[in-house]
């Protein structure tokens, strides 16, 4: 097959914000409240079709570790993509991401995308967050955003279109 290439995403941000279910939600088309951070493998891939082009995305989430914030370096290493993820009803888990923003920006400068994600929009009355805080400190940090709930299904399948649209955008 031509033109197929193969791109490296990471996940980042506090824990228990979602990223796993975002992932789980993306490859498996379902919510699973039990599901457990062991995946076992180093990440997961997907295929996307974009126009007339094959993206295969690797999905590398973290276990855990994302308390250590000395992983960055190693595991954004040859990644083409960063999301960073955080709670829309948790007001530290989005000041965090600046820190983790950085902390990319810092190891890849601009070789990579970012993307600023506030998952978990369902819990309409507990949110911190508003959908214009985000999308302005996605601006500032030259980020792309979006807002997701891997709950609920929403904006899932248009987070991965809009980053395989930039991967396509950048080449
Ligand atoms: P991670 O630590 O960032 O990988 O977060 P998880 O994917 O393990 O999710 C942490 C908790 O938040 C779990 O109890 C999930 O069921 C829950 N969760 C994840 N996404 C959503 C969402 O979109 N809405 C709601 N209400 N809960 C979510
Ligand atoms: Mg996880």
């Amino acid at each position: 097959m031509e033109n197929l290439g193969n791109y490296k995403l990471v996940f980042l941000g506090d824990q228990a914000v979602g990223k796993t279910s975002i992932i789980t939600c993306f490859m498996y088309g379902n919510f699973d409240t039990n599901y457990q951070a062991t995946i076992g493998v180093d990440f997961l891939s997907k295929t996307m079709r974009y126009e007339d082009r094959t993206f295969r995305l690797q999905l590398w989430d973290t276990a855990g570790q994302e308390r250590f914030q000395s992983i960055v370096p190693s595991y954004i290493r040859d990644s083409s993509v960063a999301v960073i993820v955080y709670d829309v009803a948790d007001k530290q888990t989005f000041l965090n991401t600046s820190k983790w923003i950085q902390e990319v920006r810092a190891e890849r400068g601009s070789h990579v995308i970012v993307v600023l994600v506030g998952n978990k929009t369902d819990l309409i009355h507990k949110r911190q967050v508003s959908i214009e805080e985000g999308d302005n400190k996605a601006s500032e940090f030259g980020a792309l955003f979006m807002e997701t709930s891997a709950k609920a299904g929403f904006n899932i399948k248009p987070l991965f279109c809009k980053i395989t649209s930039a991967l396509q955008g950048n080449e």
